[in-house]
């Protein structure tokens, strides 16, 4: 190992002070800037000889760093932000500082150990059965990819003839799905939901059913969306899984942003029915106060995972001489950081009660946000919030408008709330999951429409 000099010490006190400081105060919102303004500051930084830490360190924490967006500001509302707990994040360090490996029982089984326990947190939530597992994933785009694969793999167990696949979701789905699909070569039926936009199993079966009338193509798998990205909107996980099941498809749930919202009594039964799915994913990283990157991806029948998803090499047969744990092998993975053990930390640290406190609070705050637009005299509530994402509009305005009017939002630093659209109206819309959101957060950006 390197010395570790009194250089590095001070390196090492520099940056836990920038950390620190970071974690205590509320971050300045920032933004970004073109990568010739950054290169007219900052100029080659990989050099022969190198910055040194110090140098290196103060480019970041003064330039770069002031180039990004915080994610976890209490006025950035855009897409899906984050908000880590305080203990999430600083155990973030520890993971750093350990070098986990997190892909086998053997190297990381107490990592390991705790990631399952996580896990089975979540799986608890939603009623899976105690033989109920899987992996923290990248994200939810690789963990709606690996529980795919293994679904199709059940599919060609079923029905060996086929040699044309389809997974059926509704049109509201993430567009993860069609990337999963394009990956996998495999088709999409995308099934429009009543007005309601609520994917429900009538409207299931009968495209389905009408699907496997006319093509020679076969759907393997049914998947719900449990908090539609852009809305919040939850489909009917009990009737779509149903009508999955009578089929014998695989039932796989995307709840990347809502399905945190399983540990809040207030909304737990719109997710009725997802204990029937073969496979979900819920991302800690997005409204479960983790830090990035973190996706639960949870499988009813784990083993069906293992059998798709474990690599073999002669290099890696020792790993799996002894019947355990390997997370490596229910997801598109190999060598993986221990990534849910910050998420594991702050559970065990706060304790499941603070998240539902939190959670509810997040929730609370989208219904007084959603007042506050019905009240407001120039905007309009574009729709009840399901969830925590309040969408709305103000009449008379283009998209244009909405543009100026965001980049501006952000240019003063005030909060950041790009525009979004729904059925071709631009919208806007604030994705409330930080609980350090307070009202006067809502009425400051509130008072600039
Ligand atoms: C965010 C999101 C995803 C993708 O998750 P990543 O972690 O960004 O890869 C998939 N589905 C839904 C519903 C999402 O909200």
């Amino acid at each position: 190992m390197h010395e570790f000099t009194s250089e590095l010490e001070e390196l090492a006190s520099s940056v836990l002070a920038y950390s620190l400081e970071r974690v205590k105060d509320d971050p300045p919102l920032d933004g970004p800037r073109s990568a010739e303004d950054l290169y007219a500051q900052v100029g080659e930084t990989i050099t022969t000889q190198g910055l040194g830490g110090q140098e290196a360190l103060t480019v970041f924490t003064d330039v770069l760093a002031r180039a990004c967006i915080s994610t976890d500001h209490p006025r950035n509302l855009a897409y899906i932000p984050s908000a880590p707990s305080e203990h999430a994040n600083l155990f973030d360090l520890v993971v750093a500082a350990s070098a986990l490996y997190g892909g086998s029982w053997q190297e990381g089984a107490g990592a390991v150990f705790a990631e399952n326990q996580a896990l089975r947190w979540v799986a608890d939530l939603a009623g899976l059965p105690a033989s109920a597992g899987g992996v923290f994933a990248q994200g939810g785009t690789v963990g709606n990819l690996s529980a795919l694969v293994v679904a199709r793999a059940q599919g060609r167990k079923l029905w060996p003839e086929t040699t044309r696949w389809a997974i059926a979701c509704s049109k509201e789905a993430h567009s993860s799905i069609t990337s999963a699909a394009n990956v996998m070569d495999v088709d999409v039926l995308l099934i429009d939901p009543s007005e309601s936009r609520k994917l429900t199993g009538v409207e299931v079966g009968r495209a389905v059913d009408e699907f496997h009338k006319n093509n020679s193509a076969r759907v393997f798998a049914v998947v719900a969306t449990a908090g539609t990205t852009n809305l919040g909107i939850i489909d009917d996980l009990m009737s779509v899984g149903a009508a999955a099941k009578e089929r014998n498809l695989w039932f796989h749930v995307d709840g990347a942003y809502g399905l945190a919202a399983l540990c809040a009594p207030s909304v737990r039964e719109k997710f009725n029915g997802i204990e029937n799915a073969d496979s979900f994913i819920v991302d800690p990283h997005k409204w479960l106060f983790a830090p990035f990157d973190a996706c639960a991806l949870l499988y009813r029948d784990p083993e069906l995972a293992r059998a798709v998803h474990t690599q073999s090499a002669s290099y890696l047969d020792a790993l799996h001489e002894t019947n355990s744990w390997n997370p490596s092998d229910y997801a598109i993975n190999l060598t993986r950081r221990a990534r849910g053990l910050p998420f594991w930390f702050s559970l065990a640290a706060n304790g499941t009660d603070a998240y539902t406190v939190a959670m509810e609070k997040t929730l609370e705050m989208a219904q007084i946000a959603a007042q506050k637009v019905r009240e407001h005299p120039r905007l309009e509530l574009w729709l009840e919030p399901e969830l925590s994402v309040v969408s709305f509009t103000r009449p008379g305005w283009e998209k244009g408008d909405y543009k100026a009017w965001a980049d501006k939002l952000l240019d003063d630093q005030i909060g950041f709330c790009p525009a979004s659209s729904d059925k071709g109206q631009p919208i806007l819309r604030f994705a409330i999951v930080n609980p350090w959101t307070k009202v006067s957060d809502i009425e400051a950006i509130l008072a600039t429409l």
